[in-house]
Order: C-alpha cells, then sequence, then structure tokens
C-alpha cells in the first residue's frame, strides 16, 4: 500500500506538478502513462527535464509565490508609508502529503524602507502556499530571532535550516511525510517511516 496515497492518477498528479513549477505550457514532453498498467518510470520522467530549465522557473515562480503571500499579508497588516521589494530566498520546501494535499513552505527576505529614507533594510519571513482539494492558500508571517516551530514536512525531507515560526498556523503535515520521489540514494536506511512511492 503506498503510504503517500498516489495509487491512482499519478499521471495527472505529475502533470499538475509540473505546471505549477513552470511548465504553463509546456508538457508535451510527459510520456503516454500506460493505463493499463498504472505505471511509469520515475527516472525517465527526470531524464526529460531539461534540469537547468527547472531551476530557473522554480527560482522565479517561488520568488513570485514568496512575494505574493507578503503582500497579501502586508494588506492585512497595514504596512503604508512603508515600501517593500522582494530581497532573496532563502530556503524552501514542497510537501505533498497526497495528490489533493500538497503545501510548500519557504524563508525569504523582504527590503524595506520608510517614508523619505534611503536606507533599506531586511527582514527574514516565513511563508506557506498551501493547496488542498484545489483550494490555494497564503500564509506570511515576519520571523522572530528565536522561532523554531516544528514542521513533519520540512523535517522528514532533512530541510533544517527552514525557520517555522513558534506561534503555530502553518501546516505541519503528518509523521510520515515524505517526498514521493525519494530515490534510493536519497533514502535513508535507519528511517523506519517506509517512505518509497508505490507505484
Ligand atoms: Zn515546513
Amino acid at each position: 500500500m503506498d503510504p503517500c496515497g498516489f495509487d491512482d492518477g499519478f499521471d495527472e498528479w505529475f502533470s499538475e506538478m509540473l505546471k505549477l513549477g513552470g511548465y504553463e505550457d509546456d508538457v508535451s514532453f510527459l510520456p503516454e502513462v500506460d493505463q493499463e498498467e498504472n505505471s511509469i518510470d520515475s527516472d525517465e520522467l527526470y531524464d526529460l527535464i531539461d534540469k537547468e530549465k527547472t531551476i530557473e522557473n522554480g527560482f522565479k515562480w517561488m520568488s513570485e509565490e514568496c512575494l505574493l503571500a507578503f503582500t497579501i499579508s502586508a494588506e492585512k497588516l497595514h504596512c503604508e508609508g512603508i515600501e517593500h521589494k522582494f530581497g532573496e530566498l532563502h530556503s524552501q520546501c514542497f510537501s505533498v502529503e497526497s495528490h489533493d494535499k500538497i503545501f510548500h513552505h519557504y524563508n525569504f527576505t523582504i527590503e524595506e524602507k520608510h517614508g523619505n529614507s534611503d536606507v533599506w533594510t531586511s527582514k527574514l519571513y516565513f511563508a506557506e502556499v498551501k493547496q488542498f482539494s484545489g483550494v490555494k492558500s497564503f500564509l506570511c508571517c515576519l520571523l522572530e530571532q528565536n522561532d523554531c516551530g516544528h514542521c513533519y514536512g520540512c523535517k522528514n525531507q532533512d530541510v533544517y535550516d527552514l525557520k517555522h515560526p513558534s506561534k503555530g498556523g502553518y501546516y505541519e503535515g503528518h509523521s510520515g511525510i515524505c517526498w514521493p520521489f525519494m530515490d534510493e540514494t536519497d533514502y535513508d536506511s535507519d528511517s523506519d517511516d517506509g517512505c518509497v512511492l508505490g507505484y
């Protein structure tokens, strides 16, 4: 039994993930999936993806999502009189709990400048972009020095440098969550969580 819930609809789900990753107009390189066997070789899919293009698109797309999450929250926080611009992406972790439950955590900086000042200062933020049952939602908050909130999604993928707000409010994932494309070289044999995609 697949612990991550990918028994059905893998091809559709994978195509959607690629679109989210910047392949908005071109998923034609994807091979046809054998519907009878409902199986596809993930190594084959990886070979078909231009890795440089993926990274370049990924950074652009992720930075835009961070800025969007910040902008939505900034409106709520009434930041009138303060000028903002995106700084840099520090850390990110994309978690897939099931085909209709995905969430992405980010640490990034926003540069800000007050009034007529010429001095830009940088602040570190946490953002969550999650999509549950097709509904996308955004969360963003300023990180404090001592923030150390827990997250299974990031921890189980060894993303330890990503800080979460201690006050919570974000989605942590369940204890068995894993990256479904983990291969043998990445797999931690000491772990007993059985996180291998079973398609
Ligand atoms: Zn996280």
